[in-house]
């Protein structure tokens, strides 16, 4: 079993540009499922597609009453993409499941792999339907949302051969589920630091944004001492290098200030007024609020020292997620059976599993990503890599009983 095969066998599953362009109920979508399909069914599971346009492959245990492990990731891919975020956490799971199958191992409990439409929301204005609509969080308005090209979502769904009338009654019960594991690319570089395949997910990023305007007034460069100055850009300087600072001192936070916009922008005149941003994430919300209220503090004072007027609204704010530590104890105890460090480490990115935490306990796995890279055709996973997740997912299975 050649996984990378699999891999550069539906990355073809995209529109003709550089890299993975697979958007959501395209015919590319469609290529995409007929060889997961194929795959699932090869592993044994019975097919299925849902209302969302959520590809499913279910085992089905002999067990009597059985509860449902769910396991899965997105299909689709933003522009340009690579061939591993999202397909690859579809594709591992089905070949662990087809390796039980043929050492004729007996699951206790169903299991579902699920490749989900619509993660990136690069084609409409929202993402993450397939796990919203199992969780119950889908807004049904949003099947009004419309493409570039002014499909509705609904439209979409329909002409993919998915009945949107049904998303509501495509909630399950909690009750029937064990929780939800997700197998990711890290899309980041901390695996490939410490020399590591896999690793152990604890929790996905809680994210804050902030916008801050800082207003000084406009003067001549020529004329304007240094210290009679109200330089709106020289505080936000100040600001970014402050924040900078204060994330490094705290663990397991960043911060970032990656857009600035400045008036009157111009080479020979002191900026006015300069708009920028200021983005938060930690897996510990409490430790989140803490470093937000010390960087306002911070903007605070440079602002008052240089006798300047600010601004700081939160433009947005979406709540950690916390992975279940009886899930992930099971995964470290299949790290430890194949004699893996069972590393820890946070998601930065927001994934399935986020939208799946309002619905059931929540797990994932990370594999190594070369280089860190993601969103870029040049993402890329070593084949050993992927072949020790499979088996990591294969144990995971066997441990979960
Ligand atoms: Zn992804």
């Amino acid at each position: 079993m050649i996984i990378q095969n699999y891999i550069e066998k539906i990355s073809k599953c995209s529109k003709p540009a550089e890299g993975v362009t697979r958007l959501p109920f395209t015919k590319e979508h469609k290529s995409a499922n007929n060889l997961l399909k194929q795959w699932m069914s090869e592993a044994g599971l019975k097919i299925s597609l849902d209302a969302a346009g959520t590809l499913i492959g279910k085992y089905v245990s002999p067990k009597k009453n059985a509860k449902t492990l769910l396991i899965g990731s997105h299909q689709d891919s933003g522009y340009n993409s690579g061939k591993y975020d999202g397909i690859m956490g579809v594709i591992l799971p089905i070949l662990a499941l087809k390796e039980l199958k043929k050492k004729k191992i007996i699951l206790p409990y169903n299991v579902e792999i699920l490749a989900f439409a619509d993660e990136e929301g690069v084609r409409f204005p929202t993402a993450l339907m397939g796990p919203r609509s199992l969780a119950g969080t889908f807004n049904k308005k949003d099947l009004k949302l419309k493409d570039k090209n002014n499909i509705s979502i609904e439209q979409a769904l329909k002409s993919f051969g998915c009945n949107p009338l049904k998303i509501n009654s495509l909630k399950r019960n909690k009750k029937d589920l064990l929780g939800f594991f997700e197998v990711h690319i890290e899309q980041g570089p901390v695996l490939e630091s410490k020399n590591l395949a896999v690793g152990i997910v604890n929790g996905i990023s809680g994210i804050s944004r902030f916008k801050l305007e800082i207003e000084g007034y406009a003067s001549h460069a020529g004329t304007t001492p240094m210290h009679l100055r109200k330089d709106s850009l020289a505080a936000t300087a100040e600001v970014i290098n402050a924040v900078e600072n204060l994330a490094k001192k705290n663990k397991n936070f960043l911060a970032t200030m990656a857009s600035i916009e400045n008036k009157p922008n111009s080479v020979n005149a002191i900026p006015a007024k300069s708009l920028s941003f200021v983005e938060c994430r930690s897996v510990d919300d409490k430790k989140r609020k803490k470093v937000e209220k010390d960087i306002s503090k911070k903007i605070g004072l440079i602002c008052k020292k240089r006798g300047l007027k600010f601004n700081l609204n939160k433009t947005y704010d979406q709540s950690a997620v916390s992975c279940d530590k009886k899930m992930m104890s099971k995964l470290k105890k299949s790290f430890q059976n194949l004699k893996l460090n069972p590393f820890v480490l946070m998601s930065g990115a927001t994934h399935d599993a986020s939208a799946m935490s309002d619905l059931c306990p929540i797990s994932m796995l990370f594999v190594r990503s070369q280089k860190g890279l993601s969103h870029n055709p040049k993402e890329f996973t070593i084949e050993k890599d992927m072949q020790i997740a499979v088996k990591v997912i294969e144990k995971f299975l066997i441990n979960f009983n």
